[in-house]
Order: structure tokens, then sequence, then C-alpha cells
């Protein structure tokens, strides 16, 4: 165990700040770092040195940006058990769960360090004699990244990644309750060589250092990780200051199972979805659509593999779910499993301080709170249906479209269901959580700004803007 650790500000290559908010450990409430808490002053003095830095930056031949990102990459895979370890203690999730979101942050400066090899522009024909036309990606100058606590090192390494390789220089704001993942990221960063002020960090509350980054005018763009609600404010704030901005938000992500699935199958796939993470990522399964041939044997080898996962420390042997990461959380969490008990047939969900056991639900209306409502917590609402296009339909019925599932063995059901869900992500026979870092993510309706997409080259499109150059050469 490491001792508490002060964690200050990253502005133009200093740490920074007086260390005063005390981030605790979920499981024990142990303190795990003392934490600088910014003001809208704290951000003006980083946005200037990420001004400042940013020509500079843009000037730097992009091999050699990736190159920096490349050399983090080295560096964060060479002490990934002792990062991992500390997302563990701040956030709460189980080590084997941190190892991967560490690596997936690992891999992702590998992928985003090696497209600075990469040409950036198109060339096209020109309707002009000894004309050339090519397009250019411009950086857009000083962007603003907002995260979650969720995915505390993962997130910020997918949105730093691709904003850094295009030129631009970063202010960073982590989620309150997870400082820690990410001062671990901007120090491999800074001893790879990153120069000072190229990525600066104000820790923080969201409502003070957040706001005042949205809605900082030298702020080319936010992208922002989180709650539709705050998303929805953000998206207010920037567009009001025609500010470019790209938001990833809540989910209600649906699985369908079908009566040609196998139950135990089908079953695997929710519980790795739905109670993974202790149910609190974005792409959770958090309702099962099945047809009325499987749905109780389903519900049956479901409430079976639940009963199975015991929580605990996240740092214990063989941890099989870790603690829910707050009390705010937990309230939300309880509140929900309590609708759940009153109003249908709840089968676990019985908590010992913040250890929750994953719970399943059946017998609720489609429009009750628990069947429409984000939860972020390790809860299966279980629903019947008749056939495939009226799962469909329940599926779209939904306010949110982050991702959705089938369980099937038809592949005309499969394809069907692909064409018509109204979700950013679908996913045949695998669980709606977990995603490849090379392809495009992202949502659509109360999901996402379903504009930019993030990950994979897709992401790229966001932190930059196209320029088209004519370049003539008469003789
Ligand atoms: P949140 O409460 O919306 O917070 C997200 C970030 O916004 C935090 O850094 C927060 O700061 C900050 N913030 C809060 N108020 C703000 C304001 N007025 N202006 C600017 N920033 C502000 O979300 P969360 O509780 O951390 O994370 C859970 C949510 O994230 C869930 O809804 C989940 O679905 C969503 N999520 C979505 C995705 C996706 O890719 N679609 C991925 C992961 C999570 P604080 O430190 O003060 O909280
Ligand atoms: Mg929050």
């Amino acid at each position: 165990m490491t001792a508490a650790l002060e964690l200050r500000h990253f502005i133009g290559g200093e740490w920074v700040g007086q260390p005063e908010v005390e981030s605790r450990n979920p499981f024990d409430d142990s303190v795990v770092a003392v934490v600088a808490s910014g003001t809208a002053a704290t951000v003006a003095d980083a946005v200037a040195a990420a001004q400042a830095a940013q020509p500079a930056w843009e000037a730097l031949p992009a091999p050699k940006r990736g190159a920096i990102l490349l050399d983090a990459a080295d560096l964060l895979r060479s002490r990934q058990r002792a990062v991992a370890e500390d997302l563990v203690r701040e956030e709460g999730k189980t080590l084997a769960e941190a190892m991967g979101e560490v690596r997936r942050a690992i891999d992702v400066f590998r992928f985003f360090g090696s497209l600075g090899w990469r040409a950036s522009g198109d060339v096209f024909p020109s309707n002009t004699p000894d004309t050339m036309v090519y397009t250019r990606r411009e950086p857009l100058g000083v962007v603003g990244l907002v995260t979650p606590w969720n995915f505390p090192i993962a997130i910020p390494a997918w949105k730093l990644a691709p904003a850094l390789i295009s030129g631009n220089t970063v202010v960073l704001k982590p989620a309150e309750l997870t400082p820690r993942s990410v001062h671990n990221l901007a120090s491999v960063l800074a001893e790879a060589g990153l120069p000072d002020g190229v990525l600066n960090i104000v820790n923080g509350k969201g409502s003070v250092v957040g706001e005042a980054l949205a809605a900082h005018p030298d702020v080319a763009a936010i992208s922002f990780t989180g709650s539709t609600k705050v998303g929805e404010h953000i998206r207010g704030v920037v567009q009001g200051r025609r500010g470019r901005v790209q938001l990833e938000m809540g989910g209600k992500n649906a699985l369908v199972v079908l009566d040609d699935a196998d139950p135990d199958v089908a079953a695997a796939v929710a519980a790795a979805g739905g109670f993974g993470l202790t149910g609190q990522a974005c792409t959770a399964t958090s309702r099962v659509i099945a047809t009325g041939g499987i749905h109780d044997a389903f519900v049956d080898a479901l409430a079976k593999v639940a009963a199975t996962i015991v929580p605990g420390d996240g740092l214990a042997d063989g941890a099989m779910m870790g603690p829910v990461v707050s009390d705010a959380q937990l309230a939300t969490d309880l509140a929900a499993l309590e609708k759940a008990r009153a109003d249908g047939n709840l089968i676990g969900g019985e908590s010992d301080g913040r250890l929750l056991r994953p719970a399943v639900v059946t017998g609720l209306p489609a429009d009750h709170s628990v069947v429409t409502d984000e939860v972020f917590g390790p809860l299966i609402a279980v629903l019947p249906t008749t056939d495939l296009d009226a799962a469909i339909e329940a599926v779209n019925s939904s306010a949110y479209g982050l991702a959705a599932g089938i369980c099937t063995t038809n592949l005309a059901s499969a394809q069907h269901f692909a064409a018509r869900a109204h979700a950013g992500v679908i996913k045949v026979n695998r669980p709606t959580a977990g995603l490849d870092l090379n392809v495009p993510f992202g949502g659509v309706k109360a999901s996402s700004t379903n504009t930019f997409r993030e990950q994979g080259e897709a992401a790229l499109e966001f932190y930059t803007w196209s320029k088209t150059v004519y370049l003539g050469h008469d003789r």
C-alpha cells in the first residue's frame, strides 16, 4: 500500500496548487490522495499555458509527436501493475479489470502514436490545368477534455492521444473522484518528453473547473464523457460561444435474447455486459428483452450466474466484482433496487455498505423507471416479448442509443437487428460492454452529440479541421 499521494495541477510543465481535498478508496475509505482543487483562475492559467505551447507543438513533425506517445506507452507498460493498483484504490474495480483498462490506455497511445507516420490529407484531380488540389487536417488549437470516473485512465487516453497527435494542446479536467489515474498518465507523458504546456491538468469540481473550461473563449473545442444531464448543459455553454463540442453520455443498453439462443450462453453474455465493472459502464447491459420460449430459462440461468458473483476488495486475490464507486452512486443503486423490489420480482441486490450483490428483476412494466432510466449499477431488468420485431421496437423505445445487443444463432435475425436497432454500437452474441480501440465509437439520441465519433482514425476528425489547397504551377 502506497502512502496517500499529494496531487497538484499540472500547468506549463509545473505541478502547482495546494493539495486539500481527500480522495478515498471506495472499498475501505482509506485516503488514497490529497488533491488540489482548481478555480476559474487555475483554468485560465492552464489555457494560457496551452495556448503558448501550441504553435511549437503543431510545428513539430507528426512522427516526432507520435514518438512521444509511443515512449509514454512504453513507460506506462513498464509500470502497468502499479498504475492499475492505483486505479483500483481510487475507483474500486477489480485488479483484472484495471489491468485491462491500463492496457487499453497503452494500446491507445501506441495506435495514435504510430498514426504520426500516416499522411493526413487527400489529393484530388483539379478542373484547372497544372493544378493540384489537396487537403490538410489542421489542429483546432487548445482543446478541453472533461472525463468521468468510471474509466479513469482509458477515457482520458482515448481523448488525449488523438488530440495530441493532431497538433492540439490540451487542458484536461479529470473526474473529482479519480484524479490519480490521470496524474499517472501525465507523469509518463512528461517523462517521455512532452513539451511543457502541451498537456495541462486542472483538478477539482465539475461545476467550477469543468464549467470554466467549457466557457473559456480560447478553448476551441470540448470533448466530454459523462452523464446526459451535465453533457447537455456543456453543449449549451460551448455552442453558445460557437465552440466545437463532442459529448458521449449515458445509456440504457438492451440485449435481445431470442428463442433460438442457448440460455446459458445468453446469460453469460448478459452477466458480462451487466455486472462487469460493477455495472458502472456506459455500455453496460441494463435491460434484457427475451422472447417467450426462452424467457424463463434465461432468467433462471442469469440468476444462477448472478449468485456466483461475490463483491469484495478489487485488490483481493480472485476478486469478482469491486465496490460501488461512491455513496452518491450507491444511493442511486439502492433507490432503483427498492423500486424494483416494490414493483417487480427482485433476485439478489443485497448490500453490505458499498458492496452490492448483482441483481435481476422481472415483472416490471415497460415504462417503469428501472426499465427506462440509467442506473449505472449491477442491476438487469428482464422483460418478455413476442418476437424479434417487437423486441426491436422495445430496444428503440429508449431515449438513449449507445449500445444494443442480440443473442441468436440465426444470421438473418442478427442482420435484421443490426440494421434496425437504433444504437451506435451493435453486438451480436457478445456483451454490450467492451469495445475495440481501432473502430469508431459513439451513440445516438440522448447518448451522444452523434456528430464526431471517438476512437480509431475516426477520432481525428473531431480534433482537426479540413483545409483545401489549390496548388498551381505555370511554366
Ligand atoms: P458526470 O457527473 O456527468 O461527470 C462527468 C465529468 O463532468 C466529471 O469530470 C465532472 O466533474 C464534470 N462536470 C460535472 N458538472 C460539470 C459542469 N457543470 N460543467 C463541466 N463539467 C462538469 O458523469 P460521471 O458521474 O462522472 O460518470 C457517469 C456517467 O458517464 C454515466 O451517465 C455514464 O453513462 C457516462 N459515461 C458515458 C460514456 C460514453 O462513452 N458514452 C463512457 C463512460 C461513462 P466532477 O469531478 O465534479 O464530477
Ligand atoms: Mg457525477
